[in-house]
């Protein structure tokens, strides 16, 4: 943890010259919101930026992006402040915060969506599911659209639809230089494919276009528990159950100690207990006669998979990963569940210590491994499964034995490792970044940064320098 510098150096003149003209809000050290506005999701980061640039609109954008260059400040980017290692903060340089900006505008006919940089998802999919329409995303209402598409974006609809980045159709960007260029499959289209996975290496994304996908406001969805240590058995049943299933389903399998939420009966908490949640994206009676045989393994705890609306299942995942805990990740891809993924992942599972653990592994599969390997900067669209690794306290109390627990278990997939999705990196170094994206992906994004970003301006992400 690092401590407040006693004293930032800064251009007092050149701030206030830039405080005149920005039409959202300069935050500094001494002001009175500044602690709050420093605060990042992880609360293990804790950094203390010269000035933090609220921006109401893509001007503001350009104005600090040229600020910071002129006055050589280190800047870090934020969109919903998500990033695991917290690379959305920085000491002493500038953090450009885009929270503030939150437009979303909506075309039910055309079927897009636009959605500026501040946009949540939760946010997001309120505005679509009016209108029976959806973007694919992630699992938690509360994190940031951008983060999230710029290195790819799976979550509950992937498998029908695809990933985030596959619903993508353009982006307004600040470049390095301050300028703002387009970019899609016919303007810059080498910068496009580069955003939809290659992060924030390239410049700002200021505003995102979405086509949109149908969606029936009523799923099929949520958890089924059973006993921890039947963990080995339901992972065999649920690898050959999976081989079968429809890309509407997708599952993501959640070891963890019951939690205290109203779905889970009293005598369950704090039980190590093993869950399948699915999410069945069409028809409910279709959603029903698929999952029936899991309902039917064994004696299940608790079985919460019913109808509700997409929007209820969406924030099923936030009491399990709110703002302010210590967390910490390791991640990887692997190509199946074979019994030993399997029974690796059994084990260690077991030995989870805090009641606010609990780590996700993922289907992956159906419509994110019919794009092309070599059509967007992402890689991994062939992998079986993601393990997110997640070690979580409510403070520094127990953090380190549930990191070592994260370690542990990650070192021991090491042989079975394929490819890492880049927004589950925490800070690894170049060498993991290059197995995100793979050699010859990662030369070609090295290219583009030459192109966009000699200078490596935007480096506090997961950075791919220029040389
Ligand atoms: C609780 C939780 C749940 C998650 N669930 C999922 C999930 O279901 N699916 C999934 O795919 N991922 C998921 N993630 C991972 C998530 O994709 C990343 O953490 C992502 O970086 C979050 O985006 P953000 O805008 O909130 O992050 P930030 O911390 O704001 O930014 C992350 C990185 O992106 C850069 N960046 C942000 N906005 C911009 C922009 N507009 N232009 C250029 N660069 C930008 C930042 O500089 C930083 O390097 C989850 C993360 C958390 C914490």
């Amino acid at each position: 943890m690092s401590t407040p510098p006693s004293e930032i150096e800064f251009d007092e003149t050149a701030v206030t010259a830039l405080g005149e003209s920005f039409r959202g809000a300069l935050v500094r050290p001494g002001d009175s919101t500044y602690d709050e506005q420093r605060r990042i999701w992880n609360g293990s980061i804790d950094r203390f930026p010269a000035v933090i640039a609220r921006c109401a609109g893509v001007a503001d954008v350009i104005a600090a992006v040229r600020f910071a260059r002129a006055n050589g400040l280190l800047v870090a980017v934020r969109g919903g402040g998500h990033s695991f290692p917290g690379l959305s903060l920085c000491d002493g340089g500038m953090v450009i915060d885009l929270g503030p900006m939150k437009g979303i505008r909506v075309d039910p006919e055309a079927r897009t969506a636009r959605a500026q940089a501040g946009v949540l998802l939760g946010e997001l999919d309120r505005e679509t599911q009016a209108f029976g329409l959806a973007v694919p995303s992630g699992i938690v209402t509360h994190t940031g659209l951008s983060g999230l598409t710029l290195g790819g974006g799976i979550g509950w609809l992937m498998r029908k639809y695809g990933l985030t980045i596959d619903q993508l159709l353009s982006v307004d960007l600040v470049t390095a230089e301050g300028e703002l260029v387009r970019a899609s499959e016919a303007e810059n289209p080498d910068l496009f494919w580069g955003v939809r996975g290659g992060g924030g290496n390239f410049g700002i994304v200021t505003e995102f276009e979405f086509e949109l996908q149908p969606l029936e406001p009523v799923v099929l969805a949520g958890p089924i528990f059973w006993p921890m240590e039947q963990s080995a058995g339901l992972l065999r049943f649920y690898r050959d159950w999976i081989a079968e299933a429809p890309d509407e389903l997708m599952t993501i399998v959640v070891h963890r100690k019951a939690p205290p939420l109203p779905i889970v009966p009293a005598e369950l908490h704090g039980r190590l207990v093993v869950s399948v949640v699915c999410c069945y994206a069409g028809p409910v009676e279709e959603g029903e006669r698929v999952v029936a045989p899991l309902r039917a393994f064994g004696s299940p705890l608790l079985d919460a998979c019913a109808p509700k609306p997409f929007l209820t299942h969406q924030a099923m995942f936030d009491p399990s990963f709110p703002p302010g805990w210590w967390y910490y990740f390791r991640s990887c891809d692997v190509a199946e569940l074979t019994d030993e993924v399997i029974d690796i992942t059994a084990e260690h599972a077991m030995r989870i210590s805090s009641p606010l653990t609990a780590f996700p592994l993922w289907q992956m599969g159906g419509a994110v491994a019919r794009v092309g390997e070599s059509d967007t900067a992402f890689q991994g669209r062939s992998a079986g499964h993601t393990f997110n690794i997640s070690g979580a306290t409510e403070t520094v109390d127990g953090f380190d034995r549930e990191r070592e627990w994260v370690r542990s278990f990650w070192s021991a997939l090491e042989p079975h490792h394929t490819s890492v999705y880049v927004n589950f990196l925490m800070d690894e170094g170049e060498e993991r970044i290059r197995q995100a994206y793979g050699a010859e992906k990662y030369e070609r994004l090295k290219a583009l940064k030459r192109r966009y970003d000699p200078g490596n301006f935007f480096r506090r992400n997961q950075n791919i320098p220029p040389d």
